[in-house]
């Protein structure tokens, strides 16, 4: 999977070790939400955000999965 063709948008800070280097890129979900995705290299956590508001993990899972309009 590489998802990471996208450039990198500004650089943003790590919430967990204040690190700088974060990859963020947007991504569509198949349910037709856009998301922002952080990938930390120094502490590998990886968050992602819509609208400004963190996602967990299973949520994301679970939009992605949505192949049908209900
Ligand atoms: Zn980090």
């Amino acid at each position: 999977m590489s998802l990471v063709t996208a450039p990198a948008r500004s650089l943003a800070i790590c919430t967990t070790c204040a690190g700088n280097r974060v990859t963020s890129i947007t991504m569509t979900l198949t349910d037709g939400s856009s998301v922002d995705f952080a990938s930390c290299h120094g502490c590998e956590r990886r968050s992602w955000t819509q609208g400004g508001r963190a996602l967990d993990i299973a949520t994301v899972l679970v939009k992605a999965k949505k192949h049908k309009v209900a």
